[in-house]
């Protein structure tokens, strides 16, 4: 008989506060467009040290309203990197753009800097770096580029509420960022994004987007330039203030799963590579536990792990299958080879359950299946 533990890959953390909240919200009329959208945008702008926050409906839906407000369309190219969610890849092509990737650092799994002098070209218009698992990219070799070629940067921000580079937040280096509200990010919606930026431009100009291209004082039926419904109702800007409200102490929860899993690899599986330490002046804020197998061992062989992981009933998947090799950008052109870091740590690598509250044992559990399966299994899944 085998033991089947039961512990999933990530857990959304709702309190009552958050359920008050809500039902507070639905007392009212203002179920959309009340006063819980500008409290959630001053408490997250206050945050993170952004001027402006301008919450929409989706993350990705943040990516396409910074492009627009950047002024990123049809032809431009913007430098990104193809190990990342597929939405910072895509979103480019939704103002008539294309990403040009860059290959990432081994060890920051970032897109590396040194390769992005590079990529630009005549239409490079933007960087888009991705602060990956949440640790901050090397903003200032991005934004040093970036000024020397005068392009914009985005930041891919939507894995690292918290994270501080140098002390800033993550998402108010360049000239705007994204954070997004999926169940398994640090913190939640259900479904939500917001744009963060010290420029009156992006974020005038997302209020306008998000909300059907109206313009301040306009009438309902009045639009001033084709726009989107990209709203974030007061139902979930009520969930989200009180989610940020408890920012720090979700975060250190986080850090503190981050510091379980770290001490029980050290001790019963230390070649499994666990993520990196930040490089001096970064902390990482904790979205998601990533690790790889050691160099050497194949996709087929992670892909083992991850069924045995499955089998007793702890949650786990292969972040990120590369984005040059999706079927749609395969038919694009891309295929293997193109980015060769970002196949390999692709194929090696695995997300862990995490979640705020996972414990000291759970995180036990997880290590030591993981050690079970390097001790026994790992050759035995790669054999034909
Ligand atoms: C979660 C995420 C997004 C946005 O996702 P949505 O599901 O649209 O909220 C964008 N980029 C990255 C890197 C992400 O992890």
């Amino acid at each position: 008989m085998t033991t089947q533990y039961s512990i999933p890959l990530s857990s959304p953390d709702i309190t009552d506060a958050e359920i008050d909240a809500v039902v507070a919200v639905l007392k009212t009329r203002h179920l959309s467009l009340g006063p819980e959208l500008p409290a959630f945008e001053k408490t997250l702008a206050e945050k993170v040290g952004a001027k402006y926050a301008v919450a929409v409906n989706s993350g990705t839906s943040a990516l396409h309203l910074c492009l627009l407000g950047c002024g990123v369309g049809e032809g431009d190219e913007v430098i990104t990197s193809p190990f990342s969610f597929i939405a910072s890849a895509n979103a480019p092509f939704f103002v008539g753009a294309k990403p040009r990737f860059v290959d990432i650092d081994p060890v920051s799994l970032n897109i590396d800097v040194a390769k992005i002098e590079g990529a630009v070209n005549s239409t490079t218009k933007a960087i888009l770096p991705v602060h990956v698992f949440g640790l901050p990219a090397d903003m200032d070799a991005v934004c040093a580029c970036a000024k020397k070629h005068d392009l914009k940067v985005i930041e891919d921000s939507c894995e690292a509420l918290g994270s501080l580079y140098k002390g800033k937040h993550a998402g108010t280096i360049g000239d705007c960022g994204t954070f997004a509200f999926y169940p398994n990010k640090q913190i939640t919606t259900g479904e939500g994004g917001i744009i963060v930026t010290d420029n009156e431009h992006i974020a005038e100009r997302a209020v306008s987007l998000r909300n059907q291209g109206r313009d301040a004082g306009m009438g309902w039926l009045a639009h001033a330039r084709l726009g989107y419904n990209y709203r974030l109702s007061d139902i979930q800007c009520a969930m989200g203030r009180v989610q940020v409200e408890r920012l720090d102490e979700i975060l250190q929860m986080r850090a503190d799963v981050a510091g379980f899993y770290a001490e029980a690899f050290a001790e019963n599986a230390p070649d499994f590579v666990i993520p990196c330490q930040p490089p001096e002046g970064v902390t990482r804020s904790w979205f998601v536990y990533v690790g790889q197998l050691p160099e050497g061992f194949s996709e087929k062989q992670r892909n083992g792990l991850i069924a045995h992981l499955r089998e007793k009933g702890i949650g786990c998947n292969c972040y990120f299958p590369p984005i040059h090799l999706q079927p749609f950008y395969r038919d694009m052109g891309y295929g293997p080879g193109d980015f060769p870091i970002t196949e390999d740590i692709g194929s090696r690598s695995i997300a862990l359950p995490f979640f705020n509250r996972m414990t000291r044992a759970d995180a036990g559990i997880v290590v030591k299946e993981v050690a079970v399966w390097l001790a026994n299994g790992a050759s035995e899944a790669d054999s034909p």
